[in-house]
């Protein structure tokens, strides 16, 4: 599942807002707990981040890393272990999401409706068409019959003559 910026923390600051997410001990060493850093990098400046401290760049070590925010993020890791999330992170997000899905139901009742709709004005369309139907097939056999006649008067005036 993708998660974008907003459902995760608050506006990035150099400052290390109360950290909310449990810090665990790092899945590659099981020795040392995880910290929780703010980059300093020109690419992600004031991006939080979790590490092992054992996780250090060039010289290999612990490879436990991940984002606070974005794809594969911390938070993904702890559900993919497991972990339980405080509900104060997640209110925000769940709550959002719910209400997407409740739009999205209503829509789709908006859409049945219009499809009955539609179906309602198509039914009365072929209503309406079938009634012209039957009128122009009586005028058809009117003018046959008056065209039957016609031809009838027709023979017998040219049988007197
Ligand atoms: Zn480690």
């Amino acid at each position: 599942m993708k998660r974008g910026r907003k459902g995760a923390a608050p506006a990035p600051s150099t400052e290390l807002p109360t950290c909310v997410l449990p810090l665990v001990t790092c899945p590659c060493c099981r020795v040392r707990r995880i910290v929780r850093l703010v980059s300093k990098s020109e690419q992600n400046p004031s991006r939080v981040f979790y590490k092992c401290p054992n996780n250090r760049i060039g010289t290999g070590g612990c490879k436990f890393f991940c984002w606070e925010d974005g794809e594969d993020s911390y938070l993904d890791y702890l559900s993919s272990i497991g972990m339980m999330i405080p509900s104060t992170y997640l209110g925000g997000e769940i709550e959002e999401e719910e209400q997407k899905e409740e739009l999205h139901e209503e829509q789709k009742v908006e859409l049945k409706m219009q499809k009955q709709q539609q179906l309602k004005m198509e039914n009365s369309e072929i209503k309406l068409l079938l009634e012209k139907m039957d009128a122009l097939v009586v005028i058809c056999r009117m003018a046959l019959c008056a065209f039957v006649v016609f031809v009838a008067l027709l023979l017998y005036v040219l049988a007197q003559k």
